[in-house]
Order: structure tokens, then C-alpha cells, then sequence
């Protein structure tokens, strides 16, 4: 094969894997916001063949062959094609290396394991699910093999997640976030709480649409290009560069639910938004990595949603759209009980100055279970444990301990630090964002284009075009997460007066 048809190959099977992205995508949302209950086995079936065709198109021969040609000719590509070439081999290799029927078994497992979770925590009944959660992590121990044999286990999961990060990276961040973070959370607890009990009052849904609405052109989102969807769970679906969703869940007594979820999934949003067209249709369109996504949704929900000058800038907006609930309250009040800090049982419930602790607990049993240090029989009682330890509460049951996340029923190990890591990326961003402009001016004038334009310059128009790692140290220089746990000893410093 010719370098050229080489070329041509590998750019219509991405537009291809795109399409067949896209279709499974467009019935997953179609399932989740406005599919009639009884609907499920139609897609299913689609879904099924989907999938199917997928992995038909990146097993192909052919493709290897290309594939193989542009790896020889390595040196004539110009960027893009580099990259593609380079991820598209990656995928190729790794779906190349699980036997098709080990493949096909665990797609099985992890199906029935969802609903065995789903039971087993409605019934926070740990031992329901111990024999599924035994099979997962046996696969994914040999799965990590095929992934890289080169690697320990569970070095080699984490790598699916975030390129370039291993345990002695995370060991040492982690390492770092409880001896700073743990004597913080007591300080902090020593402390009186702030009144949040105006958050809890009610807020009609139409009058939180409306203020969705608000938020979203607050961040720039410009709807011809984004749309907003209720879900159970928020979440961010990107079918182009010019085609987001986005979604919420709307508690009537609870404003803040909503609220920093619109933030957060926009920021998810604003990120695909902004990557550059180059990529589209191409295996480096969309976000980088999982950790780099969560780096900028979070950098819009807490760094700057839940900063003094961004609430002092929108409040009046706020008293306009709910006058009676927030009447007699001031934007002081208001940043004071959006963060609002407390050790509690939920990860997806935590609070800013928390939310690390309880994903260092996730780590440190994924590493021990993949490891084969720990028995899945352990887990609650090793959960409870970690759980006491930093953040000082009693675990009641395996519904509110072990059993909350979905994540590993679902074969996700090595997920949940990208979580933490996004959280420290921020922190580092806004650390050299300070450094190159006046952030918080323009903010306290709740003007969001600099922030956003800084950000789309550093990470946001890459997309994949750069690595992960490439991305963090073109934003943030050398990855140093003291700047996160300084960012949080100062917020909390002086939200409680330490
Ligand atoms: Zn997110």
C-alpha cells in the first residue's frame, strides 16, 4: 500500500468510527431524557450490532496494514497524522490482543454485573455482589496484562485512563493531599458552619430552567451549538465540535444542585466547544483525557463558580430569578454556604475541600485489589476503615460505603484518581492563569471570555492532538499538586476564618 492510499484508508475509517460513534451516542441520549419506558429492547438490538461493526472496522486487516505503512513512514507526517497514526495503533493493538471471546464474556460480565450492583445496593447487601466484583477484577488483572505486559497490573489500567500516570505518581500526590488536606478538614471541623438553609427552600423548576438559561450565556455557551437536557445523572455528550449536549436534574429544594451542575457540565462543554476543527470526524476529536476533562469542569464549578467575585457578580441576576427565596440574603451568605465543608459518606455529594480524600480511598483499594494485596471479601471492611481514618466518619452501610459508585460494576479500575488529578490540574492553571492576566476582574464583572480564552489557548483547541502529559505541562509547567493544596488552605483559610 502506497503512503497516499495509506493516508485515504485511515481518514475514512475514523469518519466511519465517527458515524457509528454518533448513532450509538444519539440513541444512548435518546434513552436517558425522552424514550418511553418500555423501549429498551429495540435499542438494545441496535446498539448490539453497533457495536459489533466497531470493533469489525478497527480489527480489520486493512486498517492494520495502513496503519503499519504510516508507522514506517513516520517521518514524513505532519502532526495530525502522526497522532492518528499513533492513537488509531494503539486502539487497534489493544482490541487486537483480548481474544474476541474473552472480549465477548466480559462485554457479558460487566452487563450483568450493572444489575447485580443496582440490586446489591438497593439492598446494601455487600455479598450480593462480591461474586461479580471477584470476576471483574480477575479480568481486568489480565486485561491490564494485554493492555501492557510490561507494566505492573493495575500501572497498566490507570494508563487506560490517564497516558503517563502510574502509582508512584499517584503515590506521591496522594501522599501529599492527606498529610496537607486531613489536618485542614479538622481545622475546619472545629469551626461553626455557615447557614445554608436558603439553598433548601423552594425553587420551582420553571424558575431554575429559566436560570439555566442565564448561566449557560454566562459561560458563553451559545445554544445553537448546545443544548440542555434533564437526566437522573448530569452528564456531557459530544457529538461534534458544534454539536454538545449537555443535561441536569432539577431539586426543587435545593437551587445549588442544579446550579454547579449547569457550571460543571459547561465547562465540560466550553472544552469541546472550543477544539479546533482540525480533528473533527478524527480519533483526536474531543477531550484529551478523563483527568484533563474533569480539570476544566471543575475549574468552572469551584474555582470560579464558587469564588467570592463570581457569586458577587451574579447574585443580583440570582434575586431577580428567585426574589422570594434569596430576598433577604446577601452574596456574602451565599458563597458562604455553596462552600460550605463537612466529611460526609458520598463522593458526588462533596464538598470542594473533601472530594480528594474520597477518591484517595478508591485508590488505595483499586491499587491493593488489583495488586492481589487485598481480597474483594475486604473491601467494606477496608472502605470503613479509610473512611474513619481521613475523613472522620462512621460508615452505617455498604450502600452509602462501598456500593455507591457505579464505576466498578461497569470494569472501570483506575477511573476515579483522573477525578483528583483534574481537581490539582485547576488548581495549577489558575495558579500561571494569575500570572498572565487579571482573572478576577473580569470575573467579578461576571465576564467569563478571558478565563475561557486562556483555557482554550493552553487545552481546550488541542483536543488530542497533544498527549495528556503535553496538555497538563502546556497549561500548568511542571505538575506540582502543592499548588492545589495551597489553593484549598487559602480558600478555606478564609472562608473559616483559620
Ligand atoms: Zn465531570
Amino acid at each position: 500500500m502506497e503512503l497516499n492510499e495509506a493516508l485515504a484508508l485511515i481518514e475514512s475509517t475514523q469518519k466511519k468510527l465517527f458515524a457509528f460513534g454518533a448513532a450509538s451516542s444519539a440513541l444512548y441520549l435518546d434513552a436517558v431524557t425522552v424514550a418511553p419506558r418500555d423501549t429498551a429492547e429495540g435499542r438494545g438490538v441496535a446498539l448490539g450490532v453497533l457495536a459489533g461493526e466497531q470493533h469489525k472496522i478497527l480489527t480489520d486487516p486493512v486498517l492494520a496494514d495502513a496503519l503499519a505503512v504510516l508507522e514506517a513512514h513516520k517521518g514524513e507526517l505532519d502532526r495530525l497524522h502522526a497522532r492518528e497514526t499513533e492513537e488509531l495503533g494503539r486502539s487497534v493493538r489493544q482490541l487486537t490482543r483480548i481474544p474476541a471471546e474473552e472480549y465477548m464474556t466480559y462485554a457479558q460480565l460487566t452487563n450483568e454485573a450493572d444489575d447485580v450492583w443496582h440490586r446489591a445496593k438497593e439492598q446494601s447487601d455487600f455479598e450480593l455482589f462480591r461474586p461479580c466484583l471477584e470476576k471483574l477484577v480477575e479480568y481486568n488483572r489480565k486485561f491490564a496484562g494485554y493492555y501492557d505486559p510490561d507494566k505492573a497490573p493495575y500501572d497498566a489500567l490507570l494508563n487506560e485512563y490517564e497516558r503517563g500516570v502510574d502509582t508512584a505518581y499517584l503515590d506521591g500526590f496522594f501522599a501529599e493531599m492527606r498529610e496537607k488536606l486531613v489536618p485542614l478538614i479538622k481545622a475546619v471541623g472545629e469551626k461553626p458552619q455557615p447557614d445554608d438553609g436558603f439553598l433548601h427552600r423552594h425553587y420551582p423548576v420553571e424558575q431554575q430552567k429559566k436560570f439555566s438559561d442565564y448561566l449557560m450565556d454566562v459561560l458563553g455557551l451559545d445554544r445553537g451549538h448546545c443544548g440542555i437536557g434533564e437526566t437522573e445523572h448530569p452528564f456531557t455528550l459530544n457529538f461534534t465540535n458544534k454539536d454538545v449536549r449537555i443535561t441536569t436534574n432539577y431539586k426543587q429544594d435545593d437551587v445549588a444542585s442544579s446550579m454547579y451542575s449547569v457550571i460543571h457540565e459547561g465547562g465540560h462543554a466550553r472544552y469541546e466547544l472550543d477544539i479546533t476543527d482540525e480533528v473533527q470526524y478524527t480519533c483526536l476529536a474531543g477531550g484529551v483525557s478523563m483527568g484533563v476533562h474533569e480539570s476544566q469542569s471543575r475549574f468552572y464549578e469551584n474555582i470560579i463558580g464558587r469564588s467570592r467575585p463570581f457569586i458577587e457578580a451574579i447574585f443580583p441576576k440570582m434575586r431577580e430569578f428567585f426574589p422570594e427565596q434569596l430576598g433577604d440574603v446577601t452574596a456574602e451568605a451565599f458563597w458562604r454556604a455553596v462552600n460550605k465543608a463537612q466529611p460526609s459518606l458520598i463522593r458526588t455529594e462533596a464538598d470542594e475541600l473533601t472530594y480528594c480524600l474520597h477518591v484517595m480511598v478508591r485508590y488505595e483499594i483499586e491499587k491493593a485489589l488489583i495488586g492481589g494485596e487485598l481480597e474483594v471479601k475486604d473491601v467494606p471492611r477496608t472502605w470503613n476503615r479509610l473512611y474513619k481514618e481521613y475523613l472522620g466518619v462512621d460508615v452505617p452501610d455498604d450502600k452509602r460505603g462501598c456500593l455507591q459508585d457505579s464505576h466498578w460494576s461497569g470494569g472501570s479500575f483506575g477511573y476515579f484518581p483522573s477525578y483528583a488529578l483534574g481537581s490539582a490540574y485547576g488548581a495549577q492553571m489558575l495558579r500561571n492563569m494569575e500570572k498572565d492576566m487579571d482573572v478576577w476582574g473580569p470575573v467579578s464583572r461576571g465576564d467569563l471570555s478571558g478565563v475561557t480564552g486562556w483555557l482554550t489557548d493552553k487545552v481546550h483547541k488541542f483536543g488530542g492532538l497533544l498527549t495528556p502529559a503535553q496538555v497538563v505541562e502546556n497549561a500548568c509547567g511542571k505538575f506540582n499538586p502543592t499548588a492545589y493544596t495551597d489553593y484549598l488552605t487559602k480558600k478555606y483559610s478564609e472562608l473559616y476564618n483559620l
